[in-house]
């Protein structure tokens, strides 16, 4: 096995290891198409500067910094502890799957049962596993760009063709530009992928935009993956789920996950909930790649579900303050232009004047010399999906799901300054 540290590798024979020289060039096509997350080349970015001794306010950072809930963690030790150790059934424990059906029903005024639910390693398996059943090589699929990236990636990875749809800012807002989406719809064209409450911009659709969705989802004979990640990440309003519109849950796959309302990103779990003839495909799947998910994680889950929700409440409680106090400083940011999302942990205000200001033309170069004058680090717009050619505002993203409120404040204040002097000069 390969160590961390190549240079002290040994074979059997105690001849160095040249591992550079091993490295086959004969990897498969496919592996030219896949993406990754390029925020991660930001964290570097942020983590190479503070080493020099800066400060860094980590806006970039998508991640939450609360502790799972003890309830929570105690329940998967004590599955640990009683051996649940073993496999379990490809789609998950019975148990689970019943909380996941109950949750969503409850949550979504739908109708699933234990068997509509494939339970997996997180919210993200959904998205590949969703397009190796529904997708041939070939076919089109509608992704939201911006969005997150791994729909792109997985698209053309698995062989598809990735169709943007994109977003017009609204007075109060972003809104699918759906005459666009539609004009984009071929004989070719077989997914669309949604993702309410949006990962980057926030936004989520009016009752008057799903409606129109599902006119055009039905009358063209699409499927649906509805990435409902940040579902239970809001701070007014309800949140809808596309699979509860009239005649749409037999034509939708929906991503659940714990990852960010019970703050359990790094134990991978979540689930793909829909028809029957979808969700024993992916159970197909998951036999095929990881077995089952995570045994004793599992009874996490199920305490996660049913158990105290004081804890994941608060958290929600503690996110709206950080998007309170970092949309009052950008509000009177000179240049910044942002609407309050109602959920998700993310800002994604327009900066186009804020670049014209300091004669900026590239997004990335700005965001460059953000982090050098302010210690500000953040991801734009290019980090979530291609640029699409007649694009001419330019965004960034500020997540706060990984900072403070007084390291929020105190970040904002030095960008505001940083900008508020330009203007000031000019
Ligand atoms: N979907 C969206 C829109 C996301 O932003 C994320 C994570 O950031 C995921 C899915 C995947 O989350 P996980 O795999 O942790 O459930």
């Amino acid at each position: 096995m390969r160590d961390d540290d190549s240079s002290s590798s040994f074979d059997s024979r105690g001849v160095r290891i040249d591992w550079d020289a091993l490295v086959s060039p004969r990897t498969a096509g496919r592996v030219s198409k896949l993406g990754t997350e390029t925020a991660f080349a930001v964290s570097a970015e942020a983590t190479a500067f503070a080493a020099l001794g800066h400060h860094v306010y980590p806006f970039h950072i998508g991640d939450l910094n609360f502790a799972t809930p003890p309830n929570i963690v105690e329940a998967s030790l004590r599955a640990l502890k009683d051996g649940k150790t073993g496999y379990c059934p490809n789609a998950g424990i019975p148990i689970l799957k019943e909380a996941v059906a109950n949750e969503v029903n409850a949550s979504r005024g739908l109708d699933y049962r234990a068997e509509n639910v494939a339970v997996q390693p997180g919210g993200k398996p959904v998205i590949g596993k969703f397009l190796l059943t529904l997708m041939n090589p070939g076919d089109e699929v509608l992704y939201p760009n911006p969005g997150f990236p791994i729909y792109e990636s997985q698209i053309e990875f698995h062989g598809g063709v990735a169709v943007p749809y994109r977003f017009v800012e609204s007075a109060t807002g972003f809104e699918i530009d759906l005459e666009a989406l539609e004009r984009s719809i071929t004989p070719r064209t077989r997914l669309l992928i949604l993702n309410d409450l949006q990962n980057p911009l926030g936004a989520e659709c009016s009752p008057q935009e799903f409606e129109r969705l599902s006119e055009i989802v039905s009358q063209h004979d699409l499927w649906v993956l509805s990435d409902e990640a940040y579902f239970d990440v809001r701070y007014s309003g309800t949140s809808t789920s596309f699979a509860s519109i009239a005649d749409m849950a037999r034509r939708t796959v929906i991503l659940y996950t714990f990852s960010k309302r019970f703050a359990m990103t790094g134990w991978r779990l979540g689930a793909a909930l829909g028809p029957r003839s979808v969700i024993d495909v992916i159970a197909t799947l998951n036999v095929n790649d990881e077995s089952c998910t995570n045994h004793f994680v599992q009874y996490g889950g199920v305490e996660a579900l049913t158990g105290d929700q004081t804890e994941p409440r608060r958290i929600v409680s503690v996110l709206k303050e950080r998007r309170d106090a970092a949309l009052k400083i950008l509000r009177a940011t000179p240049g910044v232009r942002c609407y309050e999302p109602r959920g998700t942990f993310y800002l994604f205000p327009n900066v186009t004047e804020a670049m014209r200001i300091k004669g900026f033309e590239d997004v990335d170069d700005f965001r460059r010399e953000v982090l050098r004058e302010t210690g500000v680090s953040v991801c734009s717009r290019t980090h979530f999906g291609r640029p699409q050619v007649d694009e001419d505002q330019h965004y960034v993203r500020f997540a706060y799901s990984g900072i403070e409120v007084d390291q929020i404040v105190e970040g904002l204040e030095r960008f505001r300054s940083y900008l508020d002097l330009s203007t000031a000069a000019s």
